[in-house]
């Protein structure tokens, strides 16, 4: 990557045969840093400079990382989750289903048949699933889920976040996206 991008800056050409190269050189696309040629080449744009390309490229790669962390971390929580895993499903991208489907491990494990209690919603919720909202430290997302008193939130750059809803209302946490 250092290598692909101090090449290029400098005007010479980078191999684009190995794979690694090829990923650093997409990479650097992606940035803004590189453009390629029609001739399947290419050439550093001079929208950025090699150090600001670099640090672009580490902040991005942290950002997939924090994504991809959250994604385990909900997956874990499907795991040891105690209600219809059905409706957590759903849920998780982003689709209104409330109540339990009576067929999955958890629902007939459930001898009461009240094993989905804890999906429900609250009747009064500040933002309906499926609405964008903004937030000062995540920027903005989908509300996905309620769990409770949990809201889970999918931010476009930060992934899943999990928030407790009285403190979401008292401290403003969302607001509508413009
Ligand atoms: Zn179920």
């Amino acid at each position: 990557m250092i290598d692909a991008a101090t090449e290029l800056a400098a005007g010479r050409d980078a191999e684009t045969g190995s794979r690694g190269q090829t990923a650093a050189l997409a990479h650097l696309a992606d940035l803004g840093a590189v453009a390629w040629q029609p001739d399947g080449s290419a050439r550093w744009s001079g929208r950025l400079t090699v150090a600001a390309a670099l640090k672009a490229s580490e902040q991005k790669t942290e950002r997939e990382g924090e994504v991809e962390r959250s994604r385990l971390a909900m997956m874990r929580h499907y795991a040891e989750h105690p209600g219809c895993r059905r409706s957590f499903l759903l849920t998780y991208f982003g689709q209104d289903f409330s109540g339990s489907c009576g067929n999955c491990d958890n629902d007939l494990a459930g001898d009461d048949g009240q094993s989905g209690q804890a999906q429900t919603a609250p009747a009064d919720v500040p933002f309906a699933v499926g609405t964008r909202v903004a937030s000062e430290r995540w920027g903005e997302g989908t509300v996905q889920r309620y769990d409770g008193d949990q809201v889970t939130v999918l931010f476009d750059q930060h992934g899943y976040r999990e928030l407790f809803v009285p403190v979401v209302r008292e401290r403003g946490l969302l607001r509508p996206a413009d």
